[in-house]
């Protein structure tokens, strides 16, 4: 598991099977990896959510629903209306909202029909749950020494004062020690570390060996834009902007709908399952992509089309019958997709 990308895949694995750590589940999550806003992205994100409204989240199909869909399904009334008078002022004009109504009701996520005048009226189909408890932010490190965590600490720092998620924890590859060295390490005290028995599976394979403190996205945080180095030539001021609980609070929601869709199998999209050298490794942590050309366990970034060994896999292949009908690529393809559907209770 030498890859950070092969540790990414194990903690998720993991944490699909094992989240919290150290305490028994109630609470069904939902695991996804690379995601965040614009100017971050969390390697492993935890979704904690209710049970009741994660099955009720199916009703609206497992593609995720953007912040436009997002207005209109939230805010659909339970009878018939004008949108204009239905939705609340998005700040932004109304024509975008009248697609993104077409858009909800071409996929089924409420009701439209012309009324008076040729107005566009809509009603929900169904409420849309609150289905969010918790959001866990994971940042992978399997080699956390200390020039690693130097890099590492203003990030978490960052993910510490804005607050946009419920906790951030590190993961880091567990050393026997008796003292773990990532503890040792300049990190600030509010992110949780989890130690990693690499190679390993089972809920003992990660332990809390510092919990995290609970932040508050409810509060509004703090948005550090710059932050100068400090010393005997540079004097400049921090900048730093506030985030409204209001803007944390849809940041929180479109996460969490990106994690609803994709989960963390959805790699093999950008990777090529359809080149005759890919091949599935089951290692004891986590089952993963491996290259029998270079005989590795190949990462995102060199199994692409621009790949130097790359070779489509032969059209026999794509002849074959089940379990491999249209190629082995395309049935990791499918039992990867499988597997991600199994993840959303409900559906
Ligand atoms: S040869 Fe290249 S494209 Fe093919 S599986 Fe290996 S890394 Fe991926």
């Amino acid at each position: 598991m030498s890859t950070e990308f092969g540790f990414e895949l194990q903690v998720c694995q993991w944490a699909e099977d094992h989240w919290p750590p150290g305490k028994s589940r109630d609470s069904p999550v939902v695991v996804a990896r690379q995601l965040g806003t614009k100017r971050r992205r969390w390697d492993t994100v935890v979704i904690e959510c209710d049970p009741e409204g994660l099955a009720a989240r199916a009703n609206f199909g497992s593609q995720r629903l953007d912040s436009d869909l997002l207005h209109v399904v939230r805010n659909a009334p339970a009878a018939w209306a004008w949108y204009r008078e239905a939705l609340p002022d998005p700040g932004y004009p109304w024509r975008y909202v009248r697609q993104a109504v077409h858009q909800a009701a071409d996929r089924g996520l409420i009701e439209r029909r012309r009324g008076d005048g040729g107005r566009i009226e809509l009603r929900r189909k169904w409420p849309y749950p609150d289905w969010v408890e918790r959001i866990v932010a994971v940042e992978n490190k399997p080699d956390l020494d200390a020039s690693a965590a130097r890099n590492l600490a203003p990030q978490l720092e960052r993910d510490v004062a804005l607050g946009l998620a419920d906790a951030v924890w590190v993961a880091t590859g567990a050393t026997g020690g008796a003292v773990e060295p990532v503890l040792l390490e300049d990190i600030p005290v509010e992110s949780g570390v989890l130690t990693v028995e690499r190679d390993s599976r089972g809920a003992s394979a990660v332990e809390a060996t510092w919990q995290p403190r609970a932040l508050d996205p409810t509060e509004p945080g703090t948005r550090i834009v710059d932050r100068p180095e400090g010393g005997t030539f540079d004097a400049s001021a921090c900048q730093f902007e506030v985030a409204a609980p209001d803007w944390k609070a849809s940041k929180r929601l479109e996460i969490a709908e990106r994690a609803y869709e994709r989960g963390w199998r959805s790699y093999a999209d950008s990777m090529r399952p359809d080149c005759r050298h890919f091949v599935f490794d089951t290692t004891p942590a986590v089952a993963r992509p491996a290259c029998e050309a270079k005989d590795c366990h190949q990462t995102q970034r060199e199994c692409a089309g621009s790949c130097p060994e790359f070779e489509p896999e032969p059209p026999a292949w794509r002849q074959r019958d089940w379990p491999l009908e249209g190629g082995p690529g395309r049935a990791i393809k499918r039992l990867l997709d499988r597997q991600r559907e199994r993840q959303r209770p409900g559906e």
